[in-house]
């Protein structure tokens, strides 16, 4: 890009000073409570990746609904990173919250079918095309029990996953390619063996390393997100998807698609906006309005394979399971998500003003000339602080700007607006609004002039 702005790192160190000291002010309950909690919570937060968020030191909630949320110490937010999805039908959906208190007085757990669950069930075969449905609590069990069938529906020992990918607390995709070369993703706490014995890893959108990694015929599954969405979104190339599909077909491996977060492509995810023809879909996060509930579901034929597998006498206890899994309030949670929340008309309103924001972005981007970029997957919108898209997950990976990506969430947490962590991903609710869009594009360009200030 001609004459691009480049970024003064101390001045930005020095903002970052400045807006950790302006969060201190504004914050005093947060940080009490905070300093409390080191007395009984492991680093002083209730899961320990709360303390990567910018300020110091985490914001304590008091209130979150809709598209919005107020901390302890009465500071309102616009939220655009909704619980990093889970909260993407908006905070306690008015929609959905009457069923969910129903069935809190009917039962919550049994151990035993409801009727929600077939309905359910029939609701995710007519969004995403696949037969057969089970659940689970969360995207990361969704996407372990999955890799476990399609081992034991292939009987092949391997997996393959991308590099830079995220798919939850899943053992084998903590592969990652460090230095070129396959290896541990840094910071993997006490793997139980080194995931490269599991797993084999490649770059997304390189159809020849995909094509020798599945050629000796002892991948069982390749475990995709259908857009990469976890190291800054990376979109699959023209044709990607075809080859991927054609490749695993060819070499006898299941394609596991993860929708958790890529459900904001629509309301059958990327794959039925996009036509793809995956063997398992997992998903998870929103489901269920926020209450833990995920979904992987089969093609009618590998739902038999999968069915011949589960050995009766030890179905209980065969490494596939979870005693809350498929409990009635999160059955009852999905139906009232997908049927009230979730729908179509929701998307609609959703994706619009994820294209606003995209919008809005560009032109600050456009109007400062400056070296970023900004890219969407339905409602879900990223911008990155490199000129173009990244091919894949190395890319992505440096792309990242450890002074910039903090840097743009306090500034912007400081002016009322949360960002996903832990790069620059906005999410949109059915209850986000246009003004809150417009909100958004106001202080990203406020961000800009106090960065770029010499240019203004
Ligand atoms: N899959 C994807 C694509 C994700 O981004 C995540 C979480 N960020 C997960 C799975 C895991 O979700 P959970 O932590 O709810 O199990």
């Amino acid at each position: 890009m001609l004459h691009s702005v480049q970024v003064d790192r101390d001045r930005v160190k020095a903002l970052m000073h400045s807006e950790q000291a302006r969060f201190a002010e504004h914050h005093p309950r947060s940080f009490e409570l905070y300093q409390r909690a080191q007395n009984s919570l492991l680093a002083g937060v209730p899961m320990h990746w709360m303390t990567r968020w910018p300020g110091g030191f985490p914001l304590f909630v008091a209130e979150a609904k809709g598209a919005t949320f107020r901390d302890v110490d009465g500071n309102e937010y616009i939220d655009f990173c909704l619980g990093d999805t889970g909260a993407m039908t908006g905070h306690s959906p008015e929609a959905a919250v009457p069923a969910i208190i129903q069935q809190l007085g009917r039962g919550i757990t049994t151990m035993l079918p409801s009727e929600n669950a077939f309905w359910v069930a029939e609701e995710l075969q007519r969004r995403f095309g696949l037969k057969y449905w089970q659940f689970a609590l969360s995207a990361t069990d969704a996407n372990r029990f999955s890799l476990r069938l399609a081992r034991a529906i292939t009987k092949r020992p391997q997996v393959l996953v991308f590099h830079g990918c995220y798919h939850g607390t899943v053992d084998e995709a903590y592969a990652w390619l460090v230095d070129g070369k396959p290896g541990s993703r840094p910071g993997n706490i006490g793997p139980q063996i080194d995931p490269t014995l599991t797993s084999k890893v490649v770059e997304w959108n390189d159809l020849e390393a995909l094509e020798e990694a599945l050629e000796p015929g002892d991948v069982a599954a390749v475990l995709a997100e259908p857009v990469m969405t976890n190291v800054g979104i990376v979109q699959p190339q023209p044709g990607y998807h075809e080859a991927l599909r054609a490749l695993t077909r060819k070499y006898g491996t299941l394609l596991i698609l993860d929708e958790t977060h890529t459900l904001s492509a629509g309301p059958g995810g990327y794959t039925r906006a996009h036509r793809l023809e995956p063997d398992i879909l997992t998903v998870g996060k929103p489901l269920a309005s926020g209450i833990p509930a995920a979904a992987y579901g089969f093609t009618e034929e590998l739902g038999r394979r999968a069915h011949a597998v589960i050995q009766p006498p030890y179905a209980d206890t065969g490494g596939i399971g979870g005693t809350l899994a498929a409990n009635a309030l999160s059955l009852a949670a999905m139906r009232a998500t997908l049927e009230h929340v979730l729908t179509e008309e929701a998307y609609a309103h959703m994706i619009g003003l994820a294209e606003r924001l995209e919008e809005g972005v560009q032109g600050v981007i456009a109007q400062y000339q400056l070296p970023w970029h900004v890219t969407r997957v339905g409602c879900r919108v990223e911008y990155l602080f490199r000129p173009n898209p990244a091919k894949n997950g190395s890319e992505a990976l440096a792309g990242q700007d450890p002074d910039l990506d903090p840097f743009i969430h306090l500034f912007m947490m400081n002016r009322g607006i949360l960002l996903t962590p832990f790069h620059n991903m906005a999410l949109m609710s059915p209850a986000t609004t246009v003004a809150h869009i417009n909100r958004h594009t106001e202080v990203f360009e406020e961000a800009v002039r106090a960065m770029f200030a010499y240019r203004v």
